[in-house]
């Protein structure tokens, strides 16, 4: 995703997204579909437009490269050819925003992973949100789980906010074997389960 250039950081950064994306018809095969608000009847009408799939309205996939894991079978691994033979082409922020129209009801960031990239998920997500005037525009990120845990957070309330989710994407639950299966411990990621689920409980409003 970078290298160090005569003594410089260059490639992705919040600026540069190395990316691709496309739109999906509502309702998707997102992994979230038997709950989230484009697919279900959950969320009505505060975060979704009918009651049900919400048909005629899309969801902007956005693809990022690069990935935490080195998984055995990794089922993209093209990412890391198209990495290595290509010169990276770079989408800001803006340019995303830009594609979001009347029926662009959520945006999905996924990949290979988002978490290499997640500054530049949350500024897309801050301008799309700013500029959604009313519109319903949903912001879920599907990841293995491997993130900082300070910018989990702000994905958390960006998601809240907006009738979004999370998707967790845990390989494996026993450390030894998340390892064998991906080169890297489960132990951050199980970490950001609570810290997801402490976040929310704060944030809870009291029961009178
Ligand atoms: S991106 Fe989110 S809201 Fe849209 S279909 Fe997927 S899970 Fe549902
Ligand atoms: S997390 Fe997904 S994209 Fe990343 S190495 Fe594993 S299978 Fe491949």
């Amino acid at each position: 995703m970078r290298e160090n250039f005569k003594g410089c950081l260059r490639g992705a950064d919040s600026q540069k997204g190395s990316l691709e994306f496309y739109f999906d018809s509502l309702p998707t095969n997102c992994v979230a579909s038997w709950v989230c608000p484009g697919c279900s009847e959950a969320g009505f009408p505060e975060f979704s437009y009918r009651l049900g799939p919400e048909y005629g309205y899309k969801n902007l996939a956005v693809f990022y490269n690069g990935c935490s894991f080195n998984c055995l079978f990794c089922q993209n691994y093209h990412f890391r050819e198209t990495l290595t033979s290509l010169p990276q082409k770079f989408i800001s922020p803006q340019q995303l925003v830009e594609v979001i129209d009347d029926k662009t009801s959520c945006i999905c960031y996924f990949g290979r992973d988002p978490a290499c990239q997640l500054p530049h998920s949350i500024l897309t997500s801050k301008l799309a949100l700013k500029n959604k005037k009313g519109r319903i525009l949903r912001i879920c990120w599907e990841t293995n789980g491997f993130l900082s845990k300070n910018l989990l957070k702000e994905m958390v309330e960006i998601s809240l906010v907006s009738g979004g989710c999370i998707k967790f994407d845990l390989k494996a639950y026993t450390e030894s074997l998340h390892i064998a299966l991906t080169g890297v411990s489960n132990r951050q990621i199980m970490e950001n389960f609570k810290e997801v689920v402490r976040y929310i409980d704060k944030r809870r409003p009291p029961f009178y």
